[in-house]
């Protein structure tokens, strides 16, 4: 018995010893800013690395026990002359623990932890503490919650053992919010995620606005566990009890840049031929595809953002769309590309679960209590590129929400008691499959894939990435592809530029370079602009040319400035806008030179009537296809002479040509 008493007198006097210390430290470290604190009802941030100096032993403690350095910083506060109470929140500690290495050792320490947060529960008051009354001697006794439950009174002080009465709960605003870790850190698919437990000031509007999804943040707080029972998920066995929450800037400040860096890359700058190296670099294992890897090249550096007086906002990402044949490469070029930015992923858009490629509102009382706003895709590569594939097959909710994200770069949601507008400026480089299985370039691109119109003019640029059978090409291709499995050293395989310093080489543009559009240049858009327009007015015109071309092309000229580390767009890179602008506008149909359908190039340009054959035409092997696969080809002349159509041969012909069509025997024709 004495012995025990020994030992609580012991730590007794340790606690008053700390007390004493934590009090000290208070007043000659931080009066003023906790009577400040004090007065405005604010908490007061202390950072760490001074209370470490300070005391390395106060230090210690709050790293090592947390729930009893807090006790004694209650108590030290209490007994400090402040004009209110006040909550002391501890920054700045030293390295942030990486989230999948959170492990039992952790358990009831104090620590930091960084990530995006990806879903936030609503704000809703929970039981903090009861307050219990004995019968016996009246007595009130509380108990505080710990780890998510609270414990029951077994025993009052004068020994009683029963029949307590409960005449106080105490509640706390609290939100629960789960965080991904960053994406530096990410290995694989599957970011590490952890649960956080915000409370009192850190669910104060200004602090709902820092933890709803999508933003980055770090925490600092204590890693406590989740009792069995309360989540029902094996996974979510701890959670961090908040205790500070800073944003961080997701810049592209993670990637280091040396001052080698920065002068290889001001010399590359000065290169002409940095536009080649460049476009050679991306994805050299894709043979060809210069125009869209150009265009890609533009979104990665992005055009400048800007803000109008009358606070619209410009977007100054790029918006891509490729709409392919199955065998054209593009998925592989989706996958790829996201490798090359700072913060790129690749997404699929049947593939997307959860929160799909915006936010989503779901009700989840087992794991957060309630509603619960989730961040997609979209918002999880704010500031980044997100690559998405199948584009098609998104869901409706997003295709909504798309709209307001791919203009604005924001997602709005307002869904139960959920409201919040959430982060989204992305580029985005969709990819997208023909309704029928191969592109056909008779038909209006709005028409091909299952995305409203709306939508679609939101892309900057749009390709169609077709598989042509061309003998040349071909040849050249299988040459490519061969020699790049082949042969290790082979150089075109290898990309000029390696994508590490690539990556370094976006950053340190979109850093330090914001390219202005002096008036010569501005007019130069204007009037390709104006002229396109003109042309694009009749009736036939399978794209309109309108307002969004225009942006578009200012975007993609200060991309092309950015690369060479301009701060004005020059003639150059107006015209290499004009060009990619163009090369898009053929792409869909729409010959901007002559203002005529074009549907290939190498063809020529068509006349609405002669597409309008070829049209009649490919509907009759569409009609005849239905019940065979091979047609006879007198069938076709027959039935296209019912129609008007003359010079049937020609047009089939062409349509071979074009890839849609084969010749399984003569006299035959069938659909590719
Ligand atoms: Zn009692």
């Amino acid at each position: 018995m004495a012995k025990k008493e020994t030992k609580k007198e012991k730590r007794e006097e340790r606690r008053s010893e700390f007390i004493a210390r934590f009090k000290e430290f208070l007043h000659k470290k931080y009066y003023k800013e906790a009577v400040k604190a004090a007065t405005e009802e604010k908490a007061l941030e202390v950072d760490f690395k001074i209370l470490d100096k300070y005391s390395p032993e106060l230090g210690e403690f709050l790293l090592s026990n947390p729930e009893d350095f807090f006790e004694i910083v209650e108590e030290a506060v209490k007994q400090t002359e402040l004009p209110g109470p006040v909550n002391i929140r501890f920054m700045n500690l030293p390295e942030p623990i990486n989230i999948r290495n959170l492990r039992s050792k952790h358990m009831r320490k104090f620590l930091a932890v960084e990530g995006t947060v990806r879903k936030a529960s609503e704000i809703r008051p929970e039981i903090m503490k009861v307050m219990w009354e004995c019968p016996d001697c009246g007595e009130t006794t509380g108990r505080e919650r710990s780890g998510g439950i609270i414990p029951k009174l077994f025993e009052c002080k004068c020994g009683n053992k029963r029949d307590f009465k409960k005449v106080e709960e105490q509640m706390i605003d609290t939100r629960w919010i789960t965080i991904e870790e960053p994406f530096e850190l990410t290995e694989g698919d599957r970011p590490s995620q952890v649960t956080i437990m915000l409370t009192e000031d850190l669910v104060s509007p200004e602090g709902r606005r820092l933890t709803d999804p999508g933003n980055r943040i770090k925490i600092t707080g204590t890693l406590k566990e989740i009792p069995r029972g309360k989540f029902q998920t094996a996974k979510l066995d701890f959670y961090v009890d908040a205790n500070h929450v800073e944003p961080v800037d997701i810049g592209w400040e993670h990637l280091e840049i040396t001052k080698e860096d920065e002068e290889k890359i001001k010399k590359l700058a000065k290169d002409t031929k940095i536009y080649d190296l460049l476009v050679d670099s991306l994805a050299p294992s894709l043979y060809g595809l210069r125009e869209i890897k150009e265009s890609i090249l533009m979104q990665l550096f992005g055009g400048v953002p800007a803000d109008l007086k009358d606070r619209t906002h410009i977007r100054g990402d790029i918006h891509i769309l490729l709409i392919g044949d199955p065998a054209s490469g593009k998925s592989q070029l989706l996958k790829l590309v996201p490798d090359i930015v700072p913060r790129g992923r690749y997404v699929s858009g049947k593939g997307v679960t959860g929160a799909g490629l915006t936010a989503t509102v779901t009700k989840d009382e087992q794991f957060m209590g309630g509603w619960v706003l989730e961040a997609g895709a979209l918002v999880l590569t704010n500031k980044g590129l997100l690559a998405v594939d199948e584009f098609e097959k998104m869901t409706v909710e997003d295709q909504v929400a798309m709209h307001e994200a791919l203009e604005q770069g924001t997602i709005s949601i307002a869904k139960a008691s959920i409201v919040a507008t959430l982060p989204a400026r992305t580029a985005v480089l969709a990819g997208g499959n023909p309704k029928f299985s191969r592109f056909d370039p008779y038909v209006p691109i709005s028409k091909q894939i299952t995305v409203p119109d709306t939508l679609l003019t939101r892309f900057d640029l749009k390709f169609a990435m077709r598989d042509i059978p061309d003998a040349e090409q071909d040849k050249l291709m299988a040459e490519h592809v061969i020699k790049t499995r082949e042969d290790e050293d082979y150089e075109e395989s290898k990309p000029k530029i390696e994508p590490d310093f690539i990556r370094k080489y976006i950053a340190y543009t979109r850093e330090h370079c914001a390219p202005k559009i002096v008036p010569e240049v501005g007019k130069l858009l204007k009037n390709f602009y104006i002229k396109t327009r003109k042309k694009a007015e009749g009736a036939s015109a399978p794209v309109p040319i309108t307002l969004r071309q225009l942006e578009a092309l200012m975007r993609i000229a200060q991309a092309s400035a950015k690369i060479q580390l301009q701060k004005e767009v020059r003639r150059e890179d107006a015209q290499r806008a004009i060009k990619l602008m163009k090369a898009s506008l053929r792409q869909l149909g729409f010959d901007p030179e002559t203002g005529m359908i074009d549907v290939d190039r190498s063809e020529g340009a068509v006349t609405s009537a002669e597409r309008s054959r070829i049209r009649v035409i490919l509907d009759i092997i569409e009609e005849l296809s239905a019940t065979k696969k091979e047609l006879l080809v007198e069938d076709i002349i027959k039935a296209a002479k019912k129609e008007g159509v003359e010079e049937v041969e020609e047009i089939l012909e062409k349509l071979k040509r074009e890839g849609m069509l084969f010749e399984p025997s003569p006299g035959y024709v069938q659909k590719v």
